[in-house]
């Protein structure tokens, strides 16, 4: 009864540790780990301890008996990561090799470290920051609610994927922490503030745009862009008010990454599935609203290139629909006969094996559509279709849409007073450090660009930290000029809205309260409610706010 990783694997190694044999790869220290599409388990070492089950942060890992229908592909595909062996092998009591942790070798004060952003590679790195003593984290964020694209991205019908919240929140509870949400560097405090105030300043503040596609029509209502999408589904304040229309048949999606089957799955999945979800309420009406009969997945290249990963394929064709004309199943066959990355090879047999798009369907469903080239958007006042050539000819093909939204990835934006390179988005670096900016750091999307999974921003954190440690035990980070407890004032002067932590949980259990015994939570999707919630938060006695004054 082996144990076996599902699709919700946020790749963040924790169950490598705590396995006591070694039996789930790649780890952190091997060269795959950084490109996998999740961890697999060894079935013939597993020993069934269950260790893994307890430290996995999203609940991805089960018994083999214990897997729902929809799951059991994954004992292949955990299994077909290592080599064919008959039996069991003998337990072993061989441990993954740990990273060694960033150690401070300074005693005279405490390390300070800004972190602005708080999606998973900013709570990445305070995590490693705060596993020694004597250091103090300060996480600025610019909404009054944390964890960014966990709370904000993730796909609320990927729930389990959420639990990382869970770790987060403990992260929030350690000795040294602070949060200053509801607080805009760049706005109420600069960077040359945070210096004041701070060894170093690290940012984490992810992909906050998307990258646009520059065809003719783009903006006309009934054009979007996924990201915006999503953070509208996700209750982001920013886009609560985007105006979402669903009243035709079919939505084209540009684009084939995961984000583009998180779209279509959400708009082709029962509303009464969503309900007990932590999607956002407006969101919800629409949908409940929508007209949609098929969402179109358009790539402009091959099935062999899709872009979305084995796991989430195998996710989606499990509870959707998912079809194919004839002439994208002939391009699969095609690509089968030549595949032989066992990744792709996964994802060309499931693709091989769906419906046609010519057979009638009785429910929403998602086509995946290969080899189209976008060219405009079709319509005069609003969107009525997409006009694409077929990849490398001349021959046009239409599709009539009544939205269209682009999803051809994530963009970072220019961070004041930093450098920036236009080409990828990101800040330039060398390994977190960053490039002619004494003191300054980034992690996550903003340093490496906008692809993999949560937990890659562990080991991403994780190794920003260990450069930022070492010019801090090298002596090369000058010391804050200001003295402890003045960042404080300076913030709460600047921004008397300032949400902390018992703000942030104050926020939480509202939202919880709302979901009532159906739903995770309802959330609020206005900065004025969320502030609201915030202030129901009970304030420190004055003795332990002057004591955390003098200590912090
Ligand atoms: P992505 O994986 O980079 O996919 C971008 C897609 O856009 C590709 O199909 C790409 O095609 C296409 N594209 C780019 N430029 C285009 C153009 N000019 N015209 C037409 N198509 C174009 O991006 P993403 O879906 O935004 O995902 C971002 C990251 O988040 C990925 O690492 C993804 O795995 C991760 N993510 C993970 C999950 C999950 O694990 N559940 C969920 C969401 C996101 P080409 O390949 O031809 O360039």
């Amino acid at each position: 009864m082996p144990h076996v990783i599902t699709q919700s694997c946020c790749s963040d190694g924790s169950c490598v540790y705590a396995c006591p044999v070694n039996c789930i790869h790649p780890s952190p220290d091997e060269p795959g780990f950084a490109t996998a599409e999740m961890l697999f388990i060894d079935p013939v070492a597993c020993v069934d301890c269950g260790a893994c089950v307890s430290a996995c942060p999203v609940g991805a890992i089960s018994p083999d008996t214990r897997l729902e229908p929809k799951q059991l592909p994954f004992v292949e595909l955990n299994a077909a990561f290592y080599p064919k062996r008959e039996g069991k092998l003998p337990p072993t009591s061989k441990l993954a090799p740990v990273l060694e942790a960033p150690r401070i070798e300074r005693g005279d004060g405490p390390l300070r470290v800004a972190i602005v952003g708080s999606g998973p590679a900013a709570m990445y790195a305070a995590d490693e920051l705060l596993t020694q003593r004597g250091v103090e984290v300060n996480v600025f964020e610019k909404l009054p609610t944390p964890y960014g694209l966990v709370r904000a991205g993730v796909a609320p019908d990927h729930q389990t994927t959420k639990r990382v919240t869970s770790l987060f929140d403990k992260i929030t509870s350690e000795r040294g922490f602070g949060f200053y949400l509801n607080v805009e560097v760049g706005n109420h405090v600069s960077h040359a503030d945070l210096l004041t105030h701070h060894h170093a300043v690290l940012y984490a503040v992810g992909a906050s745009t998307d990258r646009r596609l520059d065809v003719e029509g783009m903006g006309m209502a009934g054009s979007g862009t996924a990201t915006e999408f999503v953070a509208w589904f996700n209750g982001h304040p920013d886009q609560a008010s985007l105006p979402v229309d669903l009243s035709h048949e079919r939505v084209v999606v540009v684009g084939n990454g995961n984000v583009a089957l998180d779209v279509a799955r959400i708009l082709t999945t029962d509303p009464d599935a969503l309900a007990g979800t932590d999607i956002a309420d407006h969101a919800l009406t629409v949908l409940r609203g929508s007209a949609v009969r098929e969402v179109v997945i358009v790539a402009r290249r091959r099935p062999a290139d899709s872009a979305f990963t084995l796991p989430e394929l195998i996710g989606l064709t499990a509870t959707h629909e998912v079809v194919l004309d004839a002439a994208d199943h002939e391009l699969v066959r095609e690509d089968l006969a030549e595949a032989s990355d066992p990744l792709v090879k996964g994802k060309l047999e499931i693709l091989a094996k769906l419906g046609d798009a010519a057979a009638p369907s009785d429910r929403p469903r998602i086509r995946l559509a290969y080899r189209l080239t976008p060219q405009r958007l079709l319509g005069r006042e609003r969107v009525e279709g997409m006009a694409f050539t077929v990849t490398g000819t001349d021959e046009v093909r239409t599709l009539p849409a009544g939205l269209v939204l682009t999803s051809i990835g994530y963009r970072g934006t220019p961070i004041r007073d930093l450098p920036f390179d236009e080409t990828t988005g990101t800040v330039p670096n060398d390994d977190g450090r960053v490039t002619g900016a004494p003191g300054t750091y980034v992690a996550g999307w903003i340093k490496r660009g906008p692809t993999g999974f949560i937990g890659t921003n562990k080991s991403c954190a994780a190794q920003t930290v260990r450069e930022l440690v070492a010019d801090f035990n090298a002596g090369v980070l000058p010391g804050p000029t200001a003295r402890s407890g003045e960042l404080d004032r300076l913030v709460r002067r600047r921004q008397p809205a300032l949400v902390d932590v018992a703000g942030w949980r104050a926020i939480d259990s509202a939202e919880v309260a709302r979901g009532g015994t159906e739903r995770p939570r309802a959330k609020f999707t206005v900065v004025d409610e969320m502030l609201e919630a915030a202030a129901t938060a009970p304030r420190a006695p004055l003795h332990q706010r002057l004591l955390s004054g003098l200590l912090r």
